[in-house]
């Protein structure tokens, strides 16, 4: 497409074009259904106030719909600035719609890279939001993910674009999908800060006191303790002031006090609840929520830590190829056990092999084009697709070969003691069943599956040979 950024922008009755591209213009009154949105290339948001302009953009941005989170938003800018969370959601600002010009290049990049990326429908909530922030910053070139400090949201720090799908109460979510999204490779951290949550909600806005230990009270005095070296007398500090003058007397020797130090000392503070009129030396230290008013002993606060983020390589393979699967959904699938079982019992393999001169094989089922499957059905069935698939396979194999996911789009197998050419006829029967159940589900799609069998080698590692095994499949990585 050539680029005339000269050409003059085309008016109508609530957008503006400009060279090929159609700008919705969101006026302060604006009821629009945000759907009727995806209609346009990009919004220009004209809003009176910031509080406004954050709720719109925040609504496009938290909005599920691939197609509509990522649209380019500008902010058409009155006489107010925006928070820096904000200004995070948005991707520029112009002060006259004349200038909308200048931000079409913007717009033409923001869209080449949305084509590159791939949204499937997740297997879970985490998988969906991990993949809505990554796709998010591969298309806006953003390799930092990182914790602003935030007075409205629920746990005083904000990830914009991810965080903006909770709300305040819900928060806490955030750091728990960020943990699984570094547990899965695909954002690496890097300690920003600690904070505390409440032991009930998970919120962190909380009203530290320091209390009376007999009755909890915040109500109390605190005064410092005085011990005069020269009689020995030890007392609050009360007891050596008058009230005329800055003096200090001891009660019990009725000398004048003199330097600190050198003829008395401060060993102490004693404090008097005025509630139920105890005396003490320690606080007990209280926490109470002003999110659901639990009065925490700050031993029970739930400490956080924050970090920043960067997106990995994986991370970015991950935007372009499509997120579906976090480990855990996967490992929840019956008659399949966790890749890293799945890695430990190969290792296992292998040295039995190296003693016996065993005969085993190690083998890859791949779906090329699973994203395209599962963009066309919702989580539950791609569920229940996955486990037809591993019931399909457990069949095939013996009870006790295993079975494991790489990825969604990838299922390990291990065939043991078979010649590797008995494995290659099972499993090429296997392919051709899957092949039949994905065709009978999706008769309108082209079902794409390949597969990869290897002797196991004992000379090489088992992570070594997993990806041998697996490497034709990601021609990237
Ligand atoms: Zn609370
Ligand atoms: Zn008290
Ligand atoms: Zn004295």
């Amino acid at each position: 497409m050539s680029k005339d950024l000269t050409s003059k922008p085309l008016f109508g009755e609530n957008f503006v074009e400009h060279d090929g591209y159609r700008y919705y213009i969101m006026k302060d009154h604006d009821m629009v259904n945000l759907s009727e949105l995806i209609a346009y290339d990009a919004i220009i948001i004209e809003g009176t106030s910031a509080k406004l302009i954050e709720e719109r953009v925040s609504n496009i941005r938290k909005n599920l719909n691939q197609a509509f989170f990522l649209i380019p938003v500008f902010v058409l800018k009155g006489n107010f600035s925006l928070p820096i969370y904000v200004e995070e959601l948005i991707d520029g600002s112009i002060f006259s719609i004349d200038q909308v010009n200048l931000v079409t290049p913007i717009v033409h990049k923001i869209h080449l890279r949305n084509n590159e990326v791939t949204i499937n429908t997740a297997l879970s909530y985490e998988a969906q939001l991990i993949s809505k922030t990554l796709t998010y910053m591969y298309s806006r070139e953003l390799n930092q993910l990182n914790a602003q400090l935030h007075p409205n949201s629920g746990i005083g720090f904000t990830f914009p674009i991810l965080s903006v799908n909770f709300e305040p109460k819900e928060e806490f979510r955030v750091l728990e999908i960020l943990e699984i999204a570094e547990k899965e490779g695909v954002l690496i951290s890097e300690f920003h800060d600690r904070t505390h949550l409440c032991s009930q909600c998970h919120t962190g806005f909380l009203a530290y006191r320091e209390c009376c230990p007999k009755c909890g009270s915040a109500n109390s005095e605190s005064q410092d303790i005085i011990h005069h070296f020269v009689c020995g007398f030890v007392g609050p500090i009360s007891d050596f002031q008058n009230e005329i003058d800055d003096q200090l007397n001891c009660p019990k020797c009725t000398r004048t006090l003199r330097h600190i130090g050198v003829d008395y000392d401060k060993p102490s503070v004693l404090h008097e609840c005025f509630n139920c009129g105890h005396k003490f030396q320690d606080f007990n230290v209280r926490a109470k929520c002003v999110t659901c008013t639990f009065d925490n002993d700050v031993q029970q606060l739930i400490g956080r830590e924050i970090s920043n983020y960067t997106m990995s390589k994986k991370g970015e393979m991950a935007a372009i190829n499509g997120f579906t699967s976090t480990s855990k959904d996967i490992e929840d699938i019956i008659g399949t056990v966790k890749l890293d079982t799945y890695r430990t019992m190969l290792k296992y393999e292998i040295e039995r092999i190296r003693q016996t001169d065993g005969k085993s094989n190690i083998c890859a089922i791949h779906i090329a084009n699973s994203g395209q499957l599962y963009s066309k059905i919702g989580s539950d069935m791609q569920k229940s697709l996955l486990k037809d698939m591993v019931e399909l396979v457990r069949r095939n194999i013996r009870s006790s070969d295993m079975i494991t996911f790489y990825d969604s789009s990838t299922i390990l197998l291990s065939m043991n003691d078979i010649p590797l050419k008995v494995g290659q006829n099972i499993i090429s029967e296997i392919c051709a069943l899957i092949e039949k159940l994905l065709k009978t589900n999706f008769n309108d799609l082209e079902v794409d599956i390949n597969y990869n069998i290897k002797r196991i080698n004992f000379k090489l590692s088992n992570e070594l040979q997993i990806q041998q095994v697996i490497k034709d499949f990601y021609p990237d990585v």
